[in-house]
């Protein structure tokens, strides 16, 4: 660690969120041993000026889409096997965007991280007289002739490349990916009509419980993507937590993590969907605290994970 913090205390190393340089160590970068070699060794560093955690040293975008260009993350993630969840995340994510806007007057509809499509699929489901037009950003080849195929998608390889306005964007599980979420963000703003919504999920501080932290290089919090956001031009309509509680997904047998998470279980079955965030809030604090960020940590797979829900307007 010394040797890292040494050679990091030389380069010029910023907030990727608001271009702070007032950096602070925060814990190491859980990585697995099988992982692609570019991840180990990282550390995690936390701005003191937004609270945003990121990846130390932080990849460049070429490292970047090299990484990615070799990795079967991607066509994991969205593969055939993962449909059902993928289906069930893309409808609750329409339902919260239906909770807090009106879904009338949307007919250009981007989704940046697009993959097969799901987004599209359910909100065509759920609205099958509308005639949307749909764009997609997506780099995996077989998902490209799906989008197009099924949705008749216009496609763009990378982000940059998008033109024209939308009434609706859409970027889920994406952001924790970049390098340059700003520069993202500065494109949302030119590409929303006045009216247009943008929706963003991201997880939610996931340092605290994933074992393995690759390929994740940015872990924003509520804070932290609120400032994203405001700082680029976007007004923060509604920001919320969903999935499963922090507290629920830890196996520590400590009795007070036992007593915690019988409480959160009977709060589960009689206060369900009430006071969610405040009830996430306080439990992900306290797991923060009682793990100071170490491999204690515990990471359960196939649940629905502990997430941020966004809402942007210009
Ligand atoms: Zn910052």
């Amino acid at each position: 660690m010394d040797k890292l913090a040494a050679s990091s205390k030389n380069t010029q190393s910023k907030c990727i969120v608001c271009g702070s340089e007032r950096l602070k160590h925060f814990s190491r970068y859980n990585t697995a041993k099988e992982t692609e070699g570019i991840f180990i060794g990282r550390r995690l560093v936390r701005c003191q000026s937004c609270s945003h955690i990121q990846i130390e040293p932080m990849f460049t975008e070429d490292e970047l889409d090299q990484y990615y260009s070799q990795s079967k993350y991607w066509s994991e993630k969205h593969s055939d096997d993962r449909t059902h969840k993928l289906q069930s995340k893309a409808f609750s994510q329409i339902a919260y965007i239906e909770s807090k806007t009106s879904l009338n007057d949307i007919e250009r509809v981007l989704d940046i991280g697009a993959g097969y499509g799901r987004f599209f699929q359910e909100l065509r489901a759920l609205l099958p007289e509308r005639e949307f037009k749909f764009t997609a950003v997506e780099g995996g080849p077989d998902a490209v002739t799906y989008l197009k195929e099924t949705f008749d998608a216009k496609i763009h390889k990378s982000y940059k490349a998008v033109k024209g306005k939308f009434d609706l964007i859409v970027i889920s599980h994406f952001m924790e990916h970049m390098s340059n979420p700003s520069e993202l963000m500065r494109l949302i703003s030119r590409s929303l009509t006045s009216s247009g919504v943008c929706f963003i999920e991201v997880p939610n501080k996931d340092y605290a419980y994933r074992k393995n932290l690759t390929p994740h290089i940015s872990f924003f919090s509520p804070e932290s993507l609120t400032h994203c956001s405001t700082n680029n031009g976007l007004k923060v309509v509604d920001i919320t937590t969903a999935g499963t509680p922090l507290i629920l997904l830890d196996r520590s047998n400590a009795p007070h993590i036992r007593l915690l998470r019988a409480a959160a279980r009977f709060y589960e079955k009689i206060l369900i969907g009430r006071l969610d965030q405040q009830y996430n809030e306080i439990f992900l604090n306290t797991l923060i605290k009682r793990s100071k960020m170490t491999e204690r940590s515990t990471a359960v797979a196939g649940r629905d994970r502990y997430r941020l829900q966004a809402l942007l307007k210009l």
